[in-house]
């Protein structure tokens, strides 16, 4: 007998009517003969209605209180899913996040979940009623009300689906089925972009990285479960039978794509610490104090250094904008740096598996923008991610730009082929699920996660076969990147990491990484083409660079990576002087005489063997 749990979202709850239906599908599902267990979120508008309530009584509700409050919205859900489903003859238990033991940390309106306690599940599953959970809330160990953050019962419902796929009582056959007002992830907001169209299939990391920089169909931190726990998911309509988007390991077909979509983060805050002592443990002190603060970093562009000072540019929500000064102020005091910081900021992202193996991807990125008259204000990659910060006002216009660049509005072979496709097909494919790629038991390590939240890092790798080109005092400019990659594209070198921040005074600093036989050639044609820029820019090439990567998932949304990555080459005096983050894989460039050394240190912090 297979396990399923069903989500429902807060429209496919909003009336009597809908609840029925709901009720409905969770019957129908244990008619067929499966477990059924249904995670609902609070109806309609209700949390935005209980944190209006709370904000007419007083500006700061403490978030113990908060959260108190917001889990009543879900509460009302399970009992009313409990009475719909019994009123059509089935069995049926409604649960809070806390009578079923889920169990959180304490921090209250972001919590994260430590354990699931399958117990109670079990027995009223094998007693054939259908369990319904609350989404969205747990307890703490000091028996508090705790909430995951908006959104938040998504990961519920994965989490559960998790729990119980890999209980040792159950058959480990689960899967997830996410009931939206959307019938299906998309190749980015049809609300922006009209001609976007709905995918079949996503890998999940392409969905963890949609997910962070903004596709805003599932919480991130499901998806980091789906793919820990390797949990087949469908993203899918309640109002409608049509197929959703399944969201699965990776597979060979994908790669074929070299894009699969395009997102926007609107409300972003760029902030830059100029004038930092260019000296080890420096960025470990600054993330470290953000970190604490629970704040998540976004795009990281740590610089390289020149006469002994360094610029670290990064982005958060803006509305962690407050806090993050209130933590960098005193610091930027006390290493004699700058602080400066700019509101009216998006990001625009575009991923797809088919980056990790097609090149000049970025050049045609940035021609889009450039043919759009849009500024690039910070730029960073991934392996399978490119982001570009610009100008809230050009956000939409941006994401357009992009969406028309790659065609994602075309049919296309692989994540995004129209037509019947089964689950059957989805899951015929070698799972690439990195946790099993390393040879790893799965079921061990979710035995070793204390926490079931915790990041999990399978791999910490070194390269030395790359240079790096560094660009000092671009003029800020539409074009001018474009303009240089172009260049090194048409000499036939591929570009790997990219990094790109602002300095006060208005001008870029860019930096990027080629294959070492290429340096020489990559410094030739970048100066070149930067000499008809402005012949005052300045083009450095180092072939003393290693690369570190650490690889694992939910990288980016734990405040925690980047703090014990930058602690652990800290401790050993390793200086970082360029830095990527994404959702899968964060990489670092050190000194290569260091190389070696910082491995062993990575690979201490992660516990990796
Ligand atoms: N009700 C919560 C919210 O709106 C959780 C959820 O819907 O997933 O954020
Ligand atoms: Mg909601």
């Amino acid at each position: 007998m297979a396990l399923v749990v069903q989500k429902f979202g807060g429209t496919s709850v909003a009336t009597a009517e809908r609840i029925m239906a709901a009720a409905r599908r969770a019957i129908r599902a244990r008619k067929a003969g499966n477990q059924v267990i249904v995670v609902v979120s609070a109806r309609g508008d209700t949390t935005d209605e209980l944190i209006s309530l709370a904000r007419e009584i007083t500006d700061q509700p403490p978030a113990r209180e908060m959260d108190m409050l917001l889990s009543t919205g879900e509460q009302i859900s399970i009992a009313l899913m409990a009475m719909a489903i019994q009123s059509a003859g089935e069995p049926a238990i409604s649960f809070t996040g806390a009578q079923i033991g889920i169990v959180t940390d304490s921090f209250h309106t972001k919590a994260r979940i430590k354990n699931i306690s399958t117990e109670r599940i079990r027995q009223a599953l094998n007693k054939g009623d259908i369990v319904i959970v609350a989404g969205f809330q747990g307890i703490d160990d000091e028996y508090n009300i705790t909430t995951l953050g908006r959104g938040g019962s998504d990961t519920t419902a994965v989490a559960l689906a998790a729990v119980m796929k890999h209980d040792p009582s159950g058959n480990g056959d689960a899967g997830c089925e996410i009931y939206t007002d959307v019938d299906g992830v998309y190749t980015t907001d049809p609300r922006l972009v009209p001609e976007a169209r709905k995918m079949d299939f996503i890998s999940y990391d392409e969905m963890l990285e949609l997910a962070s920089v903004g596709a805003g169909v599932m919480h991130s931190r499901s998806i980091e479960f789906a793919k820990k726990f390797n949990v087949p998911l469908q993203v899918r309509s309640s109002f409608s039978d049509t197929e959703g988007t399944w969201i699965v390991p990776e597979a060979e077909w994908m790669s074929d794509v070299v894009v699969c979509g395009a997102a926007i983060v609107r409300d972003e805050a760029r902030i830059s610490l100029d004038r930092v002592p260019d000296q080890p443990g420096i960025s470990h002190k600054v993330f470290s104090a953000i970190a604490d603060q629970n704040i998540v970093v976004d795009m990281i562009c740590q610089n390289v250094g020149s006469e002994g000072k360094a610029s670290i540019g990064f982005t958060v929500l803006k509305n962690e904008l407050p806090a993050t000064l209130a933590v960098l102020t005193p610091l930027a005091v006390e290493l004699g740096a700058a602080v400066q910081h700019e509101e009216e900021v998006s990001k625009v992202s575009i991923v797809g598996t088919g980056m990790r193996t097609h090149t000049g991807v970025a050049e045609r990125m940035f021609a889009a923008l450039s043919a759009a008259e849009i500024n690039m204000k910070m730029i960073t990659t991934g392996d399978i991610k490119i982001s570009v910060l610009v100008n809230k006002a050009d956000g939409a216009k941006a994401l357009r730009a992009v969406h028309q660049a790659f065609q994602l509005e075309k049919p296309r072979a692989g994540a995004g082929l129209p037509g019947p496709r089964t689950q059957q097909a989805a899951f015929q494919v070698r799972p690439m699920n990195h946790l099993e790629e390393s040879g790893r038991d799965l079921a061990a390590i979710t035995q070793r996660l204390s926490s079931m939240e915790d990041i999990v890092v399978s791999d910490v790798l070194l390269s030395t076969d790359q240079g790096r080109i560094t660009i000092f005092d671009l003029p800020d400019r539409v074009g001018n990147c474009l303009h240089v990659f172009q260049a090194v594209a048409a000499g036939g070198i591929v570009v790997d990491m990219i990094v790109q921040n602002l300095s006060a005074a208005g001008m870029a600093q860019l930096s990027f990484s080629v294959p070492l036989t290429d340096l020489e050639r990559a410094r030739k044609v970048t100066e070149q083409a930067v000499r008809q820029i402005d012949s005052s820019t300045r083009v450095v090439a180092e072939a003393d660079i290693a690369k570190l990567f650490v690889l694992g998932v939910g990288m980016r949304t734990h405040t925690g990576v980047a703090r014990r990555m930058f602690g652990a080459l800290a401790a050993r005096g390793i200086n970082i002087s360029m830095i990527n983050t994404s959702e899968v894989r964060v990489s670092a460039v050190v000194e290569k005489s260091k190389g070696e050394e910082a491995l062993t240190a990575l690979k201490e912090a992660f516990n990796v063997v």
